[in-house]
């Protein structure tokens, strides 16, 4: 008899995205006229941006020819991108990194669901919440918690409020766990670490022997420069932290697929009898075993992404998207709604007008402005009562869909 994995059936029912879709879905159906404005899903809409193009287009051809073809690429990935990684992500904002540190691999989603594989069945996690809902799902699949409760809260997980009173960026918890999860800038409240923040973070860690995993996907969208973008940054993180960043956000990459995670060599965890083992080994043997490399197209095409003109083209899609989040922000705190980050982060909260639930808020959105957002309880209990614009659209479709908003709530 084929058991299966009943870890699986403690998920809670629903996803996020396949609600929202069906929601809309009804809707559209029922309003066939409604043009509907699409500010839920954070994916990005701007296409590739020249200098990538070109180096897809270049890479293609050289699989094209004998001479130069590519078949499975080193499991680290090529050192035209990981030097690149380094230099540029790394060491510019003075952070050392050796090359084999860096796994390039086909998205953070992957790595920071993957990840906890090399931890302990018995291990303790916790979670800031509301939170990308990768982080909490994967480690409900591999056992590590109990039964949801009807807020839904898994049994056994830390879950640490993001809340007005924190700035959305809570500190460690006051009981021991063995794997934080971060990620700044935010998805989805789009709040951004500070250094003492992080630091009090590192510092935590290394006191209970914990493993602090770092997701960066949106660090690109910093706009501050005195902020850090790196865990790394953040003095005796080497020795506790692992970080994962993407080409996704950055550089419209969703669905070209590529990301890297960094484990420093002095980064460990215990073994049964007491030794301590680096983590480093082990996520280098997960990688070889069960993953052969992001293709050499994809790499050269993320490489691209730090010569002169990809650097500057990529900053500018950046920018575009910033713009909206500003116009999103500025726009909705004048229709009179309480509107947070959106600063560094391509993603503004919302707290929802007259007290209504994340959902409701959703539905009136939808039926008043025909605008589709996230509700922010889909990401976790303490996301209730708020909601998540996304700043991925075009200039003429944020523009239209504050009006419309402004229009059916302002006032
Ligand atoms: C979009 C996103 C990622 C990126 O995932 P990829 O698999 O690299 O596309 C990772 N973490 C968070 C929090 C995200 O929002």
């Amino acid at each position: 008899m084929a058991l299966i994995n009943d870890h699986y059936q403690k998920l809670q029912a629903g996803y996020l995205f396949p609600e929202i879709g069906r929601r809309v879905g009804a809707y559209c159906q029922a309003n066939p006229d409604a043009a509907v404005i699409r500010l839920g899903i954070g994916d990005v809409t701007l296409p590739l941006v020249p200098a990538v193009v070109a180096a897809l287009h270049e890479a293609v051809d050289e699989m094209a020819s004998e001479k130069s073809f590519r078949g499975y690429g080193p499991d680290n990935g090529y050192d035209f991108l990981t030097e690149q990684i380094r230099e540029h992500d790394y060491r510019r904002r003075g952070v050392a990194i050796e090359l084999d540190e860096i796994f390039v691999s086909d998205g953070s989603k992957q790595d920071s669901g993957n990840i906890q594989e090399i931890f302990g069945a018995d291990c303790t996690l916790s979670v800031t919440d509301p939170s990308y809902p990768v982080y909490v799902d994967t480690n409900v699949m591999a056992g590590r918690s109990g039964e949801a409760n009807e807020r839904g809260y898994y049994g056994g997980i830390v879950y640490l409020p993001a809340n007005e009173d924190n700035g959305f960026t809570p500190g460690p918890p006051e009981q021991g766990v063995d794997i934080a999860y971060l990620c700044s800038p935010n998805n989805p409240t789009g709040a951004v670490a500070s250094r003492q923040n992080l630091q009090q973070w590192v510092d935590w860690a290394r006191e209970n022997d914990a493993v602090i995993v770092f997701d960066a996907a949106y660090d690109a969208f910093i706009q501050d420069d005195a902020l850090p973008r790196s865990i790394f940054e953040i003095e005796g993180a080497r020795e506790c932290a692992i970080e994962m960043r993407s080409f996704s956000k950055r550089a419209g990459f969703t669905g070209v697929r590529c990301a890297y995670t960094v484990i420093p060599k002095s980064v460990t965890g215990s073994n049964a009898t007491g030794e301590r083992v680096a983590l480093h080994g082990l996520w280098a043997r997960r990688h070889s075993t069960k993953f052969n490399a992001v293709p050499y197209i994809v790499q050269r095409a993320a490489a691209a992404c730090y010569s002169p003109e990809g650097a500057a083209q990529t900053a500018e899609q950046v920018g575009y998207y910033m713009e909206n989040a500003r116009c999103i922000r500025e726009g909705l705190g004048a229709a009179g709604f309480t509107v947070f980050a959106g600063e560094h982060a391509p993603y503004v909260w919302l707290k929802t007008p007259r007290g209504l639930t994340s959902w409701q808020c959703f539905d009136e959105l939808l039926e008043k402005a025909h605008v589709v957002g996230t509700p922010g309880s889909g990401f976790g209990p303490s996301g209730e009562g708020y909601f998540r614009i996304s700043a991925f659209n075009s200039r003429e479709n944020v523009d239209e869909a504050i009006e419309r908003i402004g229009k059916a709530f302002g006032g």
